[in-house]
């Protein structure tokens, strides 16, 4: 570890203990952490994630870390601090925020994600601009904490805002992990099957976030994983979900009984059509019949052609026909990964 970052994750580590101090025991902190509580955060969770609020300042956090050691360029590089165009001065990055800190993969603290308290305050969420110890499109937040438990519990649980790990933790949720408000990345991918080789998706229940489910689950069964989808109801999130039904609720109706990925892309597919409607029923029989195709399984081809034929009351032979005819269009699979290792060397021929 270059010294440099070294101090930067100080920095982060001291300013971090301090705004959680503000927000628990000071007057300025307590609008920010009764809002904490009325969301339904508990000081458990606020001290498990070390959460904090930063002062309305312009220089509070800068002269707390300049009094300790740390030269303004090393505050500026580290993204705590930022310039003023018209005079080159520097002023705190994060002013008036719940301050969650990110670990990286190592446990250190190398960035922020500020949540403001009111609409006024835009954007919702600030955070720590790319530097050279934090990169989104490789940060999971929560990852160092959730490792084990992500181990032992055979999968990981992929959501969609950090609020929803947080939540989810609390009621009794411990393996869940989020992107940095990015689209997922191969980077992410990469951490996560260090530790496991299947995915919970559960995100939000609106239109972006059934998006951002299919093409996560999309990039996830590409390279190999199993993925599986919670189901929410319309227009919550996670979060939303554990505040109004329970924790029990929660896990139970939500994490316990999720959707098979081929059966999450077949709910995907109805989103938004009129199954009434000729041309709306077509696409989506189409769309069905080209993931039936390409499923390796030969039962399962023929459970979801039968389902498909029941529906919509069509002959199960001109279905047949029809997956034959795509399957002879879809290039021959290549053998997985793993079953790549076990082929023999290829014997070395004398000329
Ligand atoms: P909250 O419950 O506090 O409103 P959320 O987790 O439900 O937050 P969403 O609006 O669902 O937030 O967004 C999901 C994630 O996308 C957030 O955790 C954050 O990482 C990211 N995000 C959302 N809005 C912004 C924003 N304005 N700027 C940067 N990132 C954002
Ligand atoms: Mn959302
Ligand atoms: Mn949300
Ligand atoms: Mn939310």
């Amino acid at each position: 570890l270059p010294p440099e970052h070294a101090d930067m994750m100080e920095a982060h580590e001291l300013i971090a203990k301090f705004y959680n101090h503000l927000l628990m025991n000071t007057n300025e902190g307590s609008i920010a952490l009764e809002y904490l509580l009325n969301r339904g955060f508990t000081e458990e969770s606020i001290q498990k994630f070390q959460i904090g609020y930063s002062l309305p300042s312009w220089d509070f956090s800068l002269k707390f870390l300049e009094k300790r050691g740390f030269h303004t360029e090393l505050l500026e590089k580290a993204g705590l601090v930022a310039v003023r165009d018209k005079d080159n001065s520097h002023f705190d990055r994060f002013r008036d925020r719940i301050m969650f800190p990110l670990l990286n993969s190592q446990g250190r603290i190398v960035g922020f994600s500020a949540r403001s308290l009111t609409k006024e305050n835009q954007p919702k969420y600030l955070n720590t601009p790319e530097t050279e110890i934090f990169n989104k499109s490789s940060l999971l937040y929560n990852y160092y904490n959730a490792r084990s438990k992500i181990r032992k519990q055979g999968y990981a649980i992929l959501f969609e805002g950090f609020a929803d790990v947080i939540s989810a933790d609390s009621a009794g949720v411990h393996n869940g992990v989020a992107v940095m408000g990015t689209s997922l990345t191969e980077q992410h991918i990469h951490l996560l099957k260090r530790l496991t080789d299947s995915i919970l998706l559960c995100f939000d229940s609106d239109s972006a976030g059934a998006e951002a489910a299919y093409r996560s689950g999309t990039m996830l069964v590409k390279k190999g994983l199993t993925v599986t989808v919670a189901m929410l109801p319309s227009k919550m999130d996670p979060d939303d979900y554990i505040m109004k039904f329970g924790a029990e609720k929660f896990r139970e109706d939500v994490i316990g009984n999720p959707q098979t990925w081929m059966a999450y892309k077949l709910i995907y597919f109805r989103n938004g059509k009129n199954l009434q409607n000729e041309g709306d029923k077509l696409e989506y029989i189409n769309q069905a019949m080209k993931e039936i195709g390409e499923l390796d399984n030969p039962v399962e081809r023929d459970i979801y052609l039968r389902q498909l034929s029941e529906e919509f009351s069509l002959s199960l032979t001109a279905l047949s026909e029809q997956l034959q005819q795509i399957r002879e269009t879809i290039p021959k699979q290549k053998p997985k990964e793993k079953e790549l290792v076990i082929q023999p060397e290829p014997s070395v021929t004398k000329s």
